[in-house]
């Protein structure tokens, strides 16, 4: 056989809220191998862990390699993810996980491989940067429109990750004052923009006797949130709730990303997440247009991409934390 040989292949892990992808695939991002779990909604972080390291062995079993025969497997995660130490802290969308906890560790005994670990938006735009749409720049602003509103930044060929928290476009304020953020703050983007947020403002404005089929169809899809894909159903039956509520989204977004891009002046802009992904292509010259009344190089704003590597770019992007 002449494929890649398992020294060459590695483990990418995107820890998601609601779910866990994991991907096999080799330093060019071709997949072998993959799975996906539903990330536990009880118990705590060694539940998570457990959980991570079923879907990881179960798409290695796929590639036909043994974990740790793997160059090492790569971990996006949300919350606060100390790459030096392998400890996420303050994960808010995983059960239990409001401490710390030492995932690097736990995931390299438990697969016998080595293990590193990100943040899960800023691995997710680095896969975009080296291997999708990305490709083209030295410089992008990444925007990662899902649960929350994340976002990574690439300046020079290389991440900037500040402190370690940069890229928190989803907390940069849109309006003073304004609607309450999950963060406790107010006036966030993703106060407009993230869909925990929506879900919030759908359930109050529906609590208030506004009419809208978004619960039905969550009910109907046996849901218990507003997933992208409800969403997504509510819009192609025109719910004229769904309607206002992505349309305020939209041009939140759009001042958001365009007062990033007066600040940071990037080549050009990634928009990925669930939501992102799923609308992108639908909703992006709505988001260039928004972005057309804030952008102070007018004639030259930057590019507007869609992510390309799918519903896998989180996976694969963590794959590459792993070194050759
Ligand atoms: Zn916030």
């Amino acid at each position: 056989m002449n494929g890649p040989t398992p020294k060459d292949l590695r483990g990418g892990i995107d820890l998601g809220g609601t779910k866990i992808q994991t991907v096999i695939a080799d330093a060019g991002g071709q997949v072998f191998g993959e799975a996906r779990h539903p990330t536990p909604t009880e118990g705590g972080p060694d539940d998570v862990a457990r959980a991570m390291e079923d879907a990881l062995r179960e798409a290695a079993s796929a590639a036909g390699v043994k974990p740790e025969a793997l160059a090492g497997v790569g971990v996006g995660a949300p919350g606060d993810a100390d790459g030096r130490t392998g400890v996420v802290s303050g994960a808010r969308n995983l059960p239990g996980w409001e401490g710390s906890f030492p995932l690097g560790e736990t995931l390299a005994k438990a697969l016998g491989a080595e293990v590193r670990i990100g943040n899960d938006v800023q691995v997710a735009v680095e896969g975009e940067y080296s291997l999708g749409a990305g490709k083209p720049y030295e410089s992008l602003l990444g925007v990662w429109w899902g649960t929350g509103v994340g976002g990574g930044i690439i300046l020079d060929g290389k991440p900037w990750l500040g402190r370690g928290a940069a890229g928190e476009i989803g907390h940069t304020v849109v309006k003073r004052g304004g609607a309450r953020c999950p963060c406790g703050r107010r006036g966030c983007l993703e106060a407009y923009a993230g869909r925990a947020a929506m879900e919030a403002k759908a359930r109050r404005e529906h609590a208030a006797g506004v009419e809208t089929d978004l619960f039905k169809i969550m009910e109907k899809r046996g849901r218990d949130r507003l997933t992208s894909s409800v969403w997504e159903h509510a819009l192609r039956e025109k719910d004229p709730l769904t309607e206002s509520l992505i349309r305020r989204a939209i041009r939140y977004l759009g001042t958001g990303i365009a007062s990033a891009c007066n600040l940071l002046d990037v080549e050009a802009v990634v928009i990925g997440g669930g939501l992102g992904v799923r609308f992108g292509e639908r909703y992006a010259a709505e988001i260039e247009r928004e972005m057309g009344k804030h952008v102070f190089v007018a004639d030259d704003p930057p590019k507007m991409h869609i992510a390309e590597l799918g519903d896998l770019g989180g996976a694969i992007g963590a794959s590459l934390l792993v070194s050759n």
